[in-house]
């Protein structure tokens, strides 16, 4: 999946050129008379918004911040209820917690996104807002989540931290709920080192958002910086010039990271097939999934336990589940929902079901750059085990 996989030259000249070509300004406003024209957070946002087909792009520092600016920008506060899926990064839950909205969380199915019927039975007059995760590149079934939200009158913010260039019925995952999220941290499809954007279709929003990100100050192109208006609260949460400069590289490399990667989960696929590999893949909802993990279930928890000593055995790695659970389930974050009393006395019997499916599947990375040979190696190690535990 990640972006720095494929960091060379152009990263290294895009970064050189922030010193060389604008003077050093790395600030993403003002300046004018020293930058000599270049505005590099401007130009990223002009290239997201192109590729992504949608009028609107704001970067932020992070795509926690993005959620949070999102929040902010549909004015979703304390009073308000926010529903998350139980398996995503704990962000998503961060986000809202600071928005100071109350949290409520479902049940995730065999996609490992958000149930669309757990949503809908979570849904009481509080309900503000939905959002939908799409977790480890495959996208949630933004379909049934989209209707569930018209007929209640809630809005959608899509976390597509993950799901950079993935698309859901041929458009841009992020682009389809009223507000969408990137990531391009250190792990992510594309990178900035640290960064996020903000997309969405409404105006209204974006002008939020902007002046959210910014103290709550008004943007302006024409007025100089200082003399605009403010209009609310709001934080800063800034992209500089040098993530700017970064993500127009990386962004140019977009189409080239996901394919490589996507050949590369298929090639694993048939590997395992040709070796009639006997456990079941995750359910993905459209072919527009980015393909950065292969999701495999096993029987029972003791099964699960036994394949993961053969993969450590084998000093094979996995992804996410269950190396980095507790960063992605909600059943580990009891520290962050103490303070408000929530799911504080059921916390330990909450998400049975995602707990049933996270606690006996096995994810495996897959990479942007994997030899054939380390394909076929993977294939056949995880075949192995599978006989053994079998
Ligand atoms: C990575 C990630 C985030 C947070 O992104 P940052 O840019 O690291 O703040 C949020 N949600 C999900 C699903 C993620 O995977």
């Amino acid at each position: 999946m990640p972006g720095y996989e494929v960091f060379d030259e152009e990263e290294r000249k895009a970064v050189n050129d922030v010193f060389d070509a604008n003077g050093g300004v790395l600030f993403a406003h003002g300046f004018d008379a020293t930058r000599n024209g270049v505005y590099r957070v401007r130009e990223f946002e002009a290239a997201v918004s192109k590729k992504f087909n949608v009028p609107f792009a704001q970067a932020v520092s992070s795509c926690t911040a993005a959620l949070r600016v999102a929040l902010a920008a549909l004015d979703i506060g304390p009073g308000d209820e926010v529903i998350i899926p139980a398996f995503t990064f704990v962000a998503t839950a961060e986000a809202v917690i600071q928005s100071g909205a109350r949290l409520v969380i479902v049940d995730i199915d065999d996609t490992f996104t958000m149930d669309p019927s757990s949503l809908e039975a979570a849904i009481t007059e509080r309900s503000a807002a939905v959002i939908a995760v799409h977790m480890m590149s495959a996208p949630a079934d933004l379909d049934r989540i989209c209707a569930i939200a018209r007929k209640h009158k809630i809005r959608v913010i899509e976390d597509a931290a993950w799901g950079v260039g993935g698309t859901w019925r041929g458009r841009a995952l992020g682009t389809i709920g009223d507000i969408g999220c990137y990531s391009f941290d250190a792990n992510k499809c594309i990178s900035t080192g640290e960064g996020g954007m903000i997309v969405t279709h409404d105006k209204t929003l974006f002008v939020n958002a902007r002046a959210y990100h910014d103290h709550g100050h008004e943007y302006s192109t024409s007025t100089g910086r200082g003399e605009e208006g403010a209009i609310g609260a709001g934080f800063n949460y800034r992209m500089t010039e040098l993530q700017g400069a970064i993500g127009i590289v990386q962004l140019g490399k977009l189409d080239t990271i996901r394919s490589a990667q996507r050949a590369n989960k298929a090639k694993l696929k048939k590997h395992l097939a040709d070796g009639k590999f006997p456990f079941g893949y995750r359910r993905i909802l459209d072919e527009g999934e980015s393909g950065d993990a292969l999701f495999f279930f096993l029987k029972d928890r003791e099964q699960t336990q036994a394949f993961l000593a053969g993969m450590k055995r084998h000093g094979l790695a996995t992804k996410n589940v269950p190396d980095a659970i507790r960063w992605h389930f909600a059943k580990h974050w009891s520290h962050m929902f103490a303070k408000y009393g929530w799911y504080h006395e059921t916390y330990k019997s909450q998400w049975q079901r995602s707990a049933d499916i996270l606690e006996q599947s096995i994810a495996i990375p897959v990479m942007v750059k994997m030899s054939d040979e380390r394909i076929q190696e993977i294939a056949h190690t995880l075949l192995e085990i599978s006989r053994d535990v079998s």
